[in-house]
C-alpha cells in the first residue's frame, strides 16, 4: 500500500512569553517527537485526552501552525519546502473538518455561496458546472439539492456537519483530517455521520485521519489506531489488537472507561489519580509515571521507546518498561 502521509520526529513547541521584556520563558511541549505513517484507504485515528496534542498533530500537518521541528511528507511532497501559494493548492489534496461546523462556515452565506467559495478557489470545475456539482455534493452527503440556498443557521448540528464535509467534498481530496468531526453531535446522529464518512471513503477512495478524544466512536470508525499522551505516541495498533490486546497501561485505562453494551461482561474500571499533568514541565522518564499504577523508579528517569514484544501483533507497538510482566501478571499495580 501507498504511504500517503508520513510524519517523522514531530515537534510543535509554543513559546510563553513572560517578564517586563515579554522574551519567552518557557515552551508548551504539545506535540515533542510524534512520528506515524498514513497508506492510501485507510482510516487512522488519533487518540488521547485534550491536550494530550492530538489536533496539533492535525494542525501541524496543514500548516495551520508551523511545526517547530521534524518532516511532514504528503503523496510524496515535503510539505514544509512548499511555499504559501503551492501549500494553498495542496489543500485541494488535504483537507480539514471541525468539531463545529457553523464556526467554520460563514453565516451570512448561503450554502451554495459556501460550496461555490470552495470550488471557485481550487479551480476544480468551470464555472457553467458548478451548480450542477453543488447539487451533486448536496445529495451525496445525504441534504437534498434544494436546501442549497438555505443559510447554515436553518440546519441542525448533524446537518451543519453534513455541509462541512460537502465543502471538504467539493475540491475532491485525498485526504481528510476529521477534528473531533462527531464530538458535538448527539449519538444517534455521530452514527449516521460515521456511516456517511464510511460510505464516502469506499466512494471517493478516501483516506481520514481521525482525531477524537472518544475511543467509543474511534471503534467504529478505524482501521489503525494511535494514542497519544502528553505530546507523545503511547501505542499505535491495528483496531482489534488495541481493543482486544491492550498493552500501555494509559490505553487500558481509556479502554475501561468505555461503557460495556453487556452487563455481564462488566469489566474493571481503571481509576487513574490525578489529572493530566502541564506540558510546560512534562514529567521525565515516562510521562505517565505520575499517573501508572504500575510505575517504579526506573520510569521516573528512564523514557520508553516504542516497541512490539512476543505476545505482540507485527505492527503493534507500545512504550512502556514493563509490558512482558504486566501481560504475564507478574507485575502487581501498586495501589495505596
Ligand atoms: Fe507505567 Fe512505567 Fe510503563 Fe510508563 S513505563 S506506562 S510509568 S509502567
Ligand atoms: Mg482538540
Amino acid at each position: 500500500k501507498k504511504e500517503l502521509l508520513k510524519v517523522e520526529n514531530l515537534k510543535q513547541y509554543f513559546p510563553i512569553k513572560g517578564g517586563l521584556l515579554g522574551r519567552t520563558v518557557n515552551h508548551v511541549k504539545a506535540v515533542d517527537d510524534v512520528s506515524f505513517t498514513v497508506y492510501e484507504g485507510e482510516t487512522v485515528s488519533i487518540v488521547g485526552e485534550s491536550g494530550c496534542g492530538k489536533s496539533t498533530t492535525g494542525r501541524a500537518i496543514l500548516r495551520l501552525d508551523e511545526p517547530t521541528d521534524g518532516n511532514i511528507t504528503f503523496d510524496d511532497v515535503n510539505l514544509q519546502s512548499l511555499n504559501k501559494k503551492k501549500m494553498r493548492k495542496m489543500r485541494k489534496d488535504l483537507q480539514i473538518i471541525f468539531q463545529d461546523p457553523y464556526a467554520s462556515i460563514n453565516p451570512r452565506q448561503t450554502v451554495r455561496q459556501v460550496l461555490e467559495e470552495a470550488l471557485e478557489i481550487q479551480n476544480v470545475v468551470p464555472k457553467n458546472e458548478r451548480s450542477a456539482r453543488i447539487s451533486e455534493l448536496m445529495e451525496t452527503v445525504g441534504l437534498g439539492a434544494h436546501q442549497a440556498d438555505r443559510y447554515p443557521h436553518e440546519f441542525s448540528g448533524g446537518q451543519r456537519q453534513r455541509i462541512g464535509i460537502a465543502r471538504a467534498l467539493s475540491v475532491n481530496p485525498k485526504l481528510i483530517i476529521c477534528d473531533e468531526a462527531v464530538s458535538a453531535l448527539d449519538v444517534s446522529i455521530q452514527a449516521q455521520v460515521i456511516n456517511l464518512l464510511k460510505r464516502l471513503q469506499k466512494e471517493f477512495q478516501l483516506t481520514y485521519l481521525f482525531i477524537s478524544h472518544d475511543l467509543g466512536v474511534v471503534r467504529h470508525i478505524s482501521d489503525r489506531v494511535i494514542v497519544m499522551y502528553l505530546g507523545r505516541i503511547v501505542e499505535i495498533a491495528d483496531k482489534k489488537s488495541l481493543f482486544e490486546n491492550p498493552q500501555h497501561p494509559y490505553t487500558k485505562a481509556l479502554l475501561s472507561a468505555i461503557p460495556v453494551p453487556d452487563p455481564e461482561k462488566k469489566k474493571e474500571r481503571i481509576i487513574l489519580k490525578g489529572d493530566v499533568p502541564s506540558p510546560i514541565d512534562p514529567p521525565t522518564g515516562c510521562r505517565f509515571h505520575t499517573r501508572c499504577p504500575f510505575a517504579t523508579e526506573k520510569c521516573k528517569t528512564d523514557t520508553p521507546q516504542l516497541r512490539t514484544t512476543d505476545h505482540m501483533k507485527e505492527g503493534h507497538q507500545a512504550a512502556c518498561h514493563y509490558m512482558n510482566e504486566i501481560h504475564a501478571g507478574t507485575k502487581e499495580p501498586n495501589y495505596v
